[in-house]
Order: structure tokens, then C-alpha cells, then sequence
């Protein structure tokens, strides 16, 4: 259902039907915090189109974490339909989800969750071999990612090796390594310096929109929020 090659020559994910590649409508979540209940999402219907790169903005607190983790598929709770890349994801069972996450999901976090013992290759590289990939292959393709974010002399360093901005861009090549049609960023450089936030995140744009994904990342910041196709905000649990 997702098509290869777009028509300039670059990866492109155009639905085979022209539907959105990431549909959610009447989105809701509620926590219990002691006696109250605070309603946290309360009905959030977004589209985002193949390609569509998406800012999230909201103040802390306001639920752009949450509603990245309703798409990422792994936490229970939310009402209402997530449509990914056209398959109703979130009322599949589990190894559903899970097939959902590989083949169409890529994640950045604000702290890297990068593999202590693994070295930067090896962190790209094993989404890959546990998505079918050769291990050729996923070298390649590894260090073809890596190579793009300026890491060519750094493949073999460990997370610990590697500098704050360095260890984010291994993030963002580990997202990218299955070829996700929608990448979910939660504060991809909210860790990180000005200066070093600003590098990492141009590069990071430059890579997904060259790879033809589409993406939504979550960031209180309104500079880096005009850098991307579109704005939504989160207010009082429903986007705007
Ligand atoms: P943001 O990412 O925009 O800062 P979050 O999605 O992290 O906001 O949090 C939104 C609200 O939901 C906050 O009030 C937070 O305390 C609450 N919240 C988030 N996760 C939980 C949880 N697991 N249990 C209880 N409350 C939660
Ligand atoms: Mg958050």
C-alpha cells in the first residue's frame, strides 16, 4: 500500500488510495491524579499527508508527549480511530501494532535511547536486521544515514564517545534506518544547546524531507515550528 519511487526520482510514500498517511479523529485521554481526573486529550482529529512534515506546538504539559504516544501504538487508554498508513492501527492487537510500528514508524526522543554497548553503526544497524534487513544491507544503509548527518569518522564510537549533538543524530539515523513513512519526534533537540539544536535539527529536516517521509514533531519552540510545512497547536486538549 505504499509506493517506492515518487516521480522526481525521490522516495516518495503516496498512499496507494491519496488517504493520509497518519488519520486520528475524536482522540481522547484522561489520567486519574488521586480524586481528579485530568482530561488531557479531548477529542483531536488531525491529518497529516505522505511527505507532510508537522510541527506540534504546546506548552509543557499541555499533551504533545501523550499524543505521540497514542501513535506510537504501544500504550492503551485512548479513544477514538488512528488511521496509519491506511490500517485502523490502534483497535489492531498487539502484533498488529508492533507490525504497524516497524514498517511504517520511526521515533526521535529528546534523551537518544541509544544502546550503551552498541557503537553508532551498530544502533542503526540492528532496527534494521530485526525488520529482515542483510546485514550488508543495513551497513549500507547505516552508513549511508550517518555519513549524511556528518558522523563518517564516528561509526564505531559508542553513545559515551560521542558529544550530545553527536548522540541526537544517531537517534535521528536510527529513526530513519527502516525507511518509516511518518517519523514521531518528541522534542528531537529540546536536550540540546541553541547553537547545536539549530544544526542538528536543519539537519535533521534536510534528511526527512530527502527520504520523503512525512513527520510530527512535538517542540515548544516557535522558531524551530516555522521551519516545517505546517503549525498545529495543542489548547485545552484539542488542536487548533
Ligand atoms: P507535554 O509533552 O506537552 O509537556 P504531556 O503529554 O507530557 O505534556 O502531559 C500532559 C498532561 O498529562 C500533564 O498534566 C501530565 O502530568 C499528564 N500525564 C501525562 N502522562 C501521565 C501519566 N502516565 N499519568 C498521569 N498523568 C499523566
Ligand atoms: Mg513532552
Amino acid at each position: 500500500e505504499i509506493a517506492g519511487e515518487a516521480e522526481n526520482g525521490r522516495r516518495g510514500f503516496a498512499t496507494s488510495d491519496g488517504s493520509p498517511i497518519l488519520q486520528t479523529r475524536g482522540l481522547k485521554r484522561s489520567f486519574k491524579q488521586g480524586e481528579a481526573v485530568i482530561e488531557v486529550l479531548r477529542g483531536v482529529d488531525l491529518d497529516i499527508q505522505p511527505g507532510e512534515i508537522v510541527a506540534l506546538l504546546g506548552p509543557s504539559g499541555s499533551g504533545k508527549s501523550t499524543l505521540l504516544q497514542a501513535f506510537g501504538l504501544l500504550e492503551g487508554g485512548f479513544e477514538g480511530s488512528i488511521r496509519i498508513a491506511g490500517k485502523e492501527a490502534a483497535k489492531l492487537p498487539v502484533g498488529g501494532r508492533t507490525e504497524v510500528r516497524r514498517d511504517s514508524l520511526g521515533f526521535v526522543y529528546q534523551f537518544h535511547h541509544l544502546l550503551p554497548d552498541f557503537s553508532a553503526i551498530e544502533n542503526v544497524v540492528l532496527p534494521q536486521m530485526i525488520h529482515g534487513a542483510t546485514r550488508a544491507d543495513a551497513d549500507a544503509r547505516a552508513a549511508e544515514l550517518l555519513t549524511a548527518l556528518g558522523l563518517a569518522q564516528r561509526l564505531t564510537h559508542r553513545p559515551n564517545q560521542l558529544s550530545g549533538g553527536e548522540q541526537q543524530r544517531v537517534a535521528v539515523a536510527r529513526a530513519l534506518a527502516n525507511r518509516p513513512a511518518l517519523v514521531l519526534a518528541d522534542e528531537p533537540t529540546g536536550n540540546l544547546d541553541e547553537a547545536t539544536a539549530d544544526r542538528v535539527f536543519a539537519e535533521f529536516l534536510n534528511l526527512v524531507r530527502g527520504e520523503g517521509s512525512a513527520a510530527l514533531v512535538a517542540t515548544h519552540n516557535e522558531r524551530l515550528a516555522e521551519r516545517m510545512d505546517r503549525v498545529v497547536r495543542l489548547h485545552e486538549g484539542k488542536l487548533e
